[in-house]
């Protein structure tokens, strides 16, 4: 059946289950939703049955939205809008989103705005068209969601027909009778960066990460040339598990190499990643390196993005269902559970994950409907890749912090700016709450700023304890007093020139570059201050070098020379705020994973943490395992 046939069949059948006195003027494939258009969104808003029963019959994701002509104008709406709510609700802000016909309302209370039941919301909707959103005044402004926000109400037009062409992609007729299922493996396995794999069946073909080694030059990209891939039009779909450039750092490269299709990510995802991936050609400018893309490729992958929020079952091609859980690692970060066809298999990718306690998020999901094919993640995947208990690491860095500032030092911290930065503030800001550290500044250098505002417009994304401590006490913990952004030269310099007790979080988290690079030469020389190492430092980097003991190190002087720094500095190495789980996690993860898997591959680890973990699995759990290589194909039905 060609599609134009399908989306009409799926109108007469959505006519004749509407009540009586209700009707439709659209239906349309946009993206993985099938999206309807009325004159008369009062009346859906009035009766949420309406839609439930319909997505009931039709098996697919639905979403009503007001057709063009009812919406009223944004000004207008907003004095209706206001007219509505009661002042204490302290509205802050209006977003109108023509594309989906919404406009997101922030307000400081959100459930004034929302009212009794959604009664407030429903009579908004009866007067404005638009569908309103709630969302809670987020505490720090981020550029970056306030920029990717402008650029799709600014190319909604481009963006719907993108959504549209996608939309007719996924629901168009499968055609094959063979049944198979082939994971392709192209980078990422026995070694750490450039993750990227390809699932395919006889009717689809989706790659999971499209990530850059950094750390390398003759390894940095995935084998994007094999045949299997030619041409790139013919993927159906990319999937980002995570904001890390190891996982996404290559994903605007695609589109140059004629991919069309659609990116899949959670929300906080696709922001992080956007950030990252302009630092990334930001920074490898500077350093002389070769920019595999420019930010016009950023602005066309994001053009391309859907996100789904965690547990949101969506069809991504024909065949497969897609659904995102929590992987606990970074913010937005998820493990990817694959449907593919009618129950004939169930794939889980984990990407990075944490199972166990962080400071930040709640520990990757190991639930799921049904499972058969898992590929996980090794970094720590050794015999001996144990973690000290987060408690002892958090006990370790106050009392570090403490000694240096008693004699009167400065701590600098190396940080990335997503993930741990995030956790080490928290914890931070605890000591100085509880009086175990005294109230001295903590600089936040690089990118940690913007990263810190990303966290705090998703809270949804954060654990428990982290959101209740934000919305319920009051106490937003990334708002302390002690938190100063370093937003000149004229700050950096002032610190640099004026030492006094404080804490300075800098990226990048293995020195190779970045603002921690001017710190460490200004504190480097005095025995008084104190180098913190909270994460990974991998072979080849100054931080690497440091942790080996260097005494005189070489660095650029900026004037094209080199200049000899002396290292008196104390070096201490916290173990214990990784974002991935260490080796006990790891077998605890698939002890509990229910239910249980028939087969574990790994990969993300060096050659010995993949091994290792690979046949410790094979022991304990009874199931075919593998440490995948790079470029092989595995038949999984
Ligand atoms: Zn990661
Ligand atoms: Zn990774």
């Amino acid at each position: 059946m060609v599609i134009e046939d399908l989306i009409e069949q799926l109108k007469t059948k959505i006519e004749t289950n509407l009540p009586q006195g209700v009707s439709i003027s659209e239906v349309e494939f946009e993206g993985p939703q099938l999206v309807i258009y009325t004159e008369e969104p009062r009346k859906f808003a009035d009766d949420g049955n309406i839609v439930r029963n319909l997505a009931k019959i039709l098996r697919t994701r639905i979403v009503v939205r007001p057709d063009p002509k009812v919406l009223i104008p944004p000004e207008e709406s907003i004095d209706l809008i206001k007219k509505n709510v009661p002042e204490e609700s302290a509205i802050t802000d209006f977003h109108f989103d023509p594309d989906v016909g919404e406009v997101i309302i922030e307000a400081e209370k959100p459930g004034l705005v929302i009212g009794k039941h959604g009664e407030t919301l429903r009579e908004i909707t009866k007067q404005v068209g638009w569908t309103p959103k709630v969302v809670r005044t987020p505490p720090i402004k981020s550029r970056t969601v306030n920029n990717i926000r402008e650029f799709m109400k600014k190319n909604h037009k481009e963006r719907k027909e993108i959504l549209k062409t996608i939309g007719r992609n996924i629901h168009r007729e499968s055609t094959s009778k063979d049944q198979w299922v082939r994971l392709t493996s192209l980078g990422g396995c026995r070694e750490v960066g450039r993750s990227c794999f390809v699932l395919s069946t006889p009717e689809s073909k989706v790659m999971i990460d499209c990530g850059v080694n950094v750390g390398s030059d003759e390894n940095m990209t995935p084998y994007l040339y094999v045949p299997e891939l030619q041409p790139f039009k013919q993927l159906d779909a990319i999937i980002v598990t995570h904001a890390h450039l190891d996982h996404q750092g290559l994903v605007p490269l695609l589109y140059k190499y004629g991919y069309e299709g659609p990116i899949y990510c959670t929300p906080p995802t696709r922001d992080m990643m956007v950030l990252l991936q302009l630092d990334y050609i930001d920074v490898a400018a500077k350093d002389g390196k070769r920019i595999p893309y420019d930010s016009a490729d950023v602005r066309n992958a994001l053009k391309h993005t859907i996100v789904m929020d965690y547990e949101e079952v969506t069809d991504i091609a024909p065949d497969i269902k897609l659904t995102f859980h929590n992987a606990g690692h970074i913010i937005g970060s998820s493990i990817s559970h694959f449907h593919i066809g009618d129950g004939l298999h169930n794939v889980v990718i984990t990407g990075d994950f944490k199972y166990g306690p962080t400071r930040l998020f709640n520990p990757a999901v190991n639930k799921f409907p049904r499972v058969e094919t898992v590929i996980t993640e090794s970094t720590y995947g050794a015999s001996n890749a144990l973690q000290p208990p987060l408690k002892d690491a958090e006990r370790h860095l106050q009392q570090v912090i403490r000694d240096t500032i008693q004699q009167e030092g400065v701590v600098v911290i190396p940080a990335f700016a997503v993930g741990r930065s995030q956790e080490v503030m928290i914890v931070i800001e605890e000591a100085i709450r509880k009086g175990i550290i005294d109230e001295i500044p903590v600089y936040l250098d690089g990118m940690i700023w913007e990263a810190t505002a990303i966290h705090a417009t998703y809270p949804e994304y954060l654990n428990n304890d982290l959101r209740k401590l934000i919305f319920q006490k009051g106490q937003n913990p990334f708002l302390a007093e002690c938190f100063k952004p370093v937003d000149s030269n004229e700050l950096r310099q002032k610190i640099i020139n004026e030492p006094h007790p404080c804490v300075i979080l800098a990226t990048s988290g293995m020195m190779n570059g970045g603002p921690v690079i001017e710190y460490f030469k200004a504190f480097a020389p005095s025995e008084k201050n104190t180098l913190i190492f909270v994460g990974y430092q991998a072979d080849g980097t100054l931080g690497r070098r440091i942790q080996k003991g260097w005494k005189e190190i070489p660095l650029s002087s900026g004037r094209g020379g080199t200049e000899t720094i002396e290292m008196n500095m104390n070096v201490e190495v916290i173990d214990g705020f990784s974002g991935h789980s260490d080796r006990r996690q790891l077998m605890e993860y698939f002890k509990k994973m229910r239910p249980q898997p028939e087969r574990i591959f790994t990969e993300h680890g060096d050659e010995r943490s993949c091994v290792d973990l690979a046949s410790s699995l094979y022991r304990k759990r009874k199931v075919e395992t593998r440490a995948l290589t790079n470029l092989e194909t595995v038949r999984l039905v």
